[in-house]
């Protein structure tokens, strides 16, 4: 069953069993939304960041480890622009980050330094954790400042950022973190309690969904109808977060912003908000960062046995590709195609595509006498291959 509601026992304990799970999270992603720092006026709220401050700090001291994904830097911008009308273009909106992201900052650094606790500040965009080494600076730093004991706040790098390399809104750009820093547990605070079957503002039967054991399509078709409903990015991306995290192994919990406490309510051990369990056996993160790297220009044709291995969990080996397209460097995240053309897997490949070119369809072996160098058994090792196809989807004739 994907969903669950209120309603007999039978349904509430697996949710109770959920949330004595959730207690147990040591790392933590908050994301703040931006209705929730201005109250829906304009500036930001000082006092309202700093009870969440305190919250926070009061988590630090029980051992846990905290990351905050913070919006807000275009709303404190905006009234610093003087323009006396909405801002008009993605310029604008740059321009305002820009001379916001600082004031925001200000108020975390002030909320955070009466406790004495430190924050640092990380801006991030979708090419910092496409690419494989700045991935891996982002997840060592942010790392290293966990260890530390240090919060950090981390937002878009929106000044930078451009259509192509943008995570668009922070739903997404948290999920981001939280795979990075290996959370077990995201809190969306917005300003919404939770995820119903449709729009609750507009429908008065709307049903409250508590626990969501996986995102299915059902679960996505809920959130499309409620999608203009909040924030930037609305309850379609909050759905969008809450796949991610899955995948990492993390859950996420989906409350309001406007109560009391909304973060210590999460550890309170009670069912607050929506609940979105993660995948039991996640994918280990170098695969993760397979499935969201950037894609080289090119990809790797199979021939029928190479498909089958692949899917069989082998590594894949020259002597089973009949053809490679584009260009693309070592290193490269391609697709490897199945003989039906259809996208199979997608991998790191241990050769460019001009070499690849020379050694398809032969035997490792001969690679030194083809490359002039010995390069490596597999074009693309299973440890760096993740699957995109199942086995049973092959059509017939293609499995051996
Ligand atoms: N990065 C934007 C800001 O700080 C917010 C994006 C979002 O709210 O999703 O203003």
């Amino acid at each position: 069953m994907a969903l669950n509601a209120f309603g007999s026992d039978e349904q509430k304990e697996p949710l109770q069993a959920a949330w004595r799970e959730v207690v147990q999270a040591r790392r933590v992603v908050v994301k703040i939304g931006s209705n929730l720092l201005t109250g829906g006026g304009e500036g930001l709220r000082p006092d309202w960041i700093a009870a969440r401050a305190r919250e926070i700090v009061r988590l630090q001291a029980a051992g846990r480890r905290v990351v905050v994904v913070t919006s807000g830097a275009v709303a404190a911008g905006r009234p610093l622009l003087k323009l006396n009308r909405p801002l008009a273009s993605l310029q604008e909106k740059q321009a305002a980050a820009a001379a916001g992201q600082g004031v925001l900052m200000r108020h975390y650094e002030e909320a955070f330094e009466t406790l004495g606790v430190h924050v640092a500040q990380a801006l991030l965009t979708r090419g910092d954790v496409e690419d494989r080494q700045r991935y891996l600076n982002a997840r060592d730093t942010l790392k290293t400042l966990l260890e530390l004991g240090l919060v950090p706040i981390v937002n878009e790098n929106d000044t930078v950022m451009t259509e192509q390399l943008k995570f668009g809104d922070n739903d997404t750009l948290s999920a981001n973190v939280a795979d990075l820093v290996d959370a077990d547990l995201l809190i969306l605070l917005s300003d919404i309690d939770g995820l119903y079957d449709s729009n609750p503002r507009l429908n008065p039967d709307a049903r409250f969904i508590p626990l969501v054991e996986r995102v299915t399509p059902e679960i996505e078709a809920m959130a499309g109808g409620v999608g203009s409903l909040v924030g930037k990015g609305g309850m379609t991306t909050k759905i969008k977060a809450a796949r991610m995290a899955a995948r990492s192994g993390c859950r996420m919990v989906l409350t309001s912003g406007f109560r009391e406490d909304p973060i210590s309510e999460v550890f309170a051990g009670q069912p607050v908000g929506t609940l979105f369990l993660g995948m039991e056996n996640p994918l280990p993160a170098r695969k993760r960062w397979i499935v969201n790297a950037r894609l080289g220009r090119g990809e790797i044709l199979l021939d029928a046995g190479a498909s089958t291995a692949l899917l069989q969990g082998r590594s894949l080996l020259a002597k089973g590709i009949t053809g490679v397209t584009g260009e693309f460097e070592r290193g490269a995240v391609v697709y490897c195609l199945a003989p039906d053309g259809q996208q199979l897997a997608k991998g790191i490949v241990n050769y460019n595509s001009g070499d690849l070119a020379c050694i398809a369809g032969r035997h490792s072996r001969q690679f030194e006498g083809i490359l002039g160098y010995l390069g490596t058994e597999e074009v693309i090792h299973r440890d760096n291959l993740v699957l995109t196809r199942e086995l049973r989807t092959l059509p017939t004739g293609t499995q051996e």
